[in-house]
């Protein structure tokens, strides 16, 4: 990857991370696409350098606007109106003691950082597919937060329908809620098997030649649609840590990691030029990663995953590593730290931060929290370098384990206690490929 000085002739041109030397296809392809017909993952070949004036941005839309709108090489004034549409919501910097800041990004409606790039996508491809013209359904077998976020990104873009798959009685009662809410477009199937189950379905429809004719296409975080928008909230925090905290110092960037999508977002603003003292990948007990960097585990395999209380962070064979490897190769040990935090440290990293900081966090937060305590103990030259946590997830979301690790429960929603008073609408679906493939051609969209 090339980063292009003083502006490009042209938009970005993605390729896949299992072809040398291309074919090279646009933006608006890739993200309709997902994953590349070779089974890679899309980097762009050259990315833009960030525009000098992005740090005069006024809101995370405008910062949108200025940053993204070079990749497509499209006028700043086409692009803006969708992305003002999709950056709707605050995305503030709360500081916590000892030079910790909190960037919360779990004020969209589904109340997880996944609003950001699941919104933004869902626009993009919208966009994408007037111009090609056609239409598209969105595959998704979801467990934990993607769901609802895509559902309620693409509900209402026209020529795009949903299809959510997820493994019926596994789901919190509050992620149910948020994903069976009626939504236009948008079908909810609780699938009478596990999540396993549900991924299955998915990629057994994507090869199902009588579904060929069905436009079906993902939307899960290897789709580098959600990645680009990941990382306009890396500059964001840098620009509100310099203009409301006075810190113009680069900061020590931590982020709670299942996928890695997140931190892929991150990296990519560092290319294009945000200065970062570094980045931590904090997992849970899925600790590919922490493995990898320190040699334990290498490239190819693919560790089980393992249940935890920051469910939205158990994976166990991360596929952005694809991407991250590609990209940096060995290099990737000197580039990122990670760290393994499992449970108990993580509830009791949610009891200290609410008792001593008076901040309540969800456990994927803590993991965060817990991960920056222990690498500072370990690399004393951070002492005094901001560290700025991305708090993935509103605490409300995770009620049961804020509970268990306060004695309290977590302050309310609006959006979640909201989700309770809507109109619910769920199928239930055979864990049969014939199953899916029937609703998929019927035309349920439409009652
Ligand atoms: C998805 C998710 C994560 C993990 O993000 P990745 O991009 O998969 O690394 C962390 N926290 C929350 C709350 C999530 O929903």
């Amino acid at each position: 990857m090339r980063v292009v000085h003083g502006g490009m002739d042209g938009a970005v041109r993605v390729r896949s991370t299992r072809a040398q030397d291309g074919p090279d296809v646009t933006l608006d392809d890739a993200i309709l696409a997902g994953l590349a017909p070779d089974g890679g993952l899309y980097l762009p070949v050259e990315v833009p350098e960030l525009p000098p004036d992005w740090r005069a941005s006024t809101s995370l839309a405008d910062l949108a606007r200025r940053v993204l709108a070079p990749w497509w090489g499209d006028d700043e004034d086409e692009i803006a109106p969708l992305l003002s549409e999709a950056l709707d919501f605050e995305v503030p910097l709360r500081s916590l003691p000892h030079g910790r800041w909190l960037l919360e990004l779990f004020h969209g409606p589904t109340l997880s950082f996944k609003d950001v790039g699941a919104r933004t996508m869902a626009r993009l491809a919208g966009r994408a597919l007037a111009r090609r013209g056609g239409e598209a359904t969105v595959l998704v077998a979801t467990s934990g937060d993607t769901g609802s976020a895509v559902a309620d990104g693409f509900s209402g873009v026209p020529g795009v329908r949903v299809a959510l798959l997820y493994p019926a009685g596994r789901v919190s009662d509050v992620q149910e809620r948020q994903l069976i809410q009626a939504r236009p477009g948008v079908r909810a199937f609780a699938v009478e098997g596990d999540f396993d189950a549900c991924q299955r379905l998915v990629k057994g429809a994507f090869v199902d030649p009588r579904l060929a004719d069905a436009g079906l296409t993902s939307a899960n975080s290897i789709n580098i649609g959600r990645l680009l928008p990941q990382m306009l909230y890396y500059l964001w925090a840098a620009l509100l840590l310099e203009r409301e905290h006075g810190r113009a110092d680069a900061p020590y960037l931590v982020v709670p990691s299942g996928n890695l999508g997140n931190l892929t977002g991150g990296l990519l603003a560092a290319a294009t030029g945000m200065p970062a003292a570094g980045f931590l990948a904090a997992h849970n007990a899925n600790r590919f990663v922490p493995d990898l960097l320190s040699g334990r585990a290498a490239i190819g395999d693919a560790p089980a995953t393992v249940a935890t209380l920051s469910n939205a962070m158990d994976v166990g064979a991360p596929s952005n590593v694809e991407r991250l490897w590609h990209w940096y190769g060995e290099g990737l040990r000197d580039r990122i730290d990670a760290v393994s935090v499992l449970d108990a440290p993580t509830l009791e990293r949610m009891r200290i931060t609410a008792a001593e900081d008076g901040v309540v966090v969800c456990p994927h937060t803590a993991v965060g929290l817990e991960g920056l305590a222990r690498v500072r103990d370990l690399r004393p030259e951070l002492a005094g370098v901001p560290a700025i946590v991305l708090a993935t997830a509103h605490p409300a979301k995770f009620s049961a384990s804020v509970l268990r690790a306060t004695g309290r429960e977590p302050p309310r929603a609006a959006a979640l206690d909201a989700s309770f008073r809507e109109r619910t609408r769920v199928e239930p679906l055979p864990a049969e490929p014939a199953a899916l493939r029937e609703a998929l051609l019927d035309d349920g969209w439409r009652a």
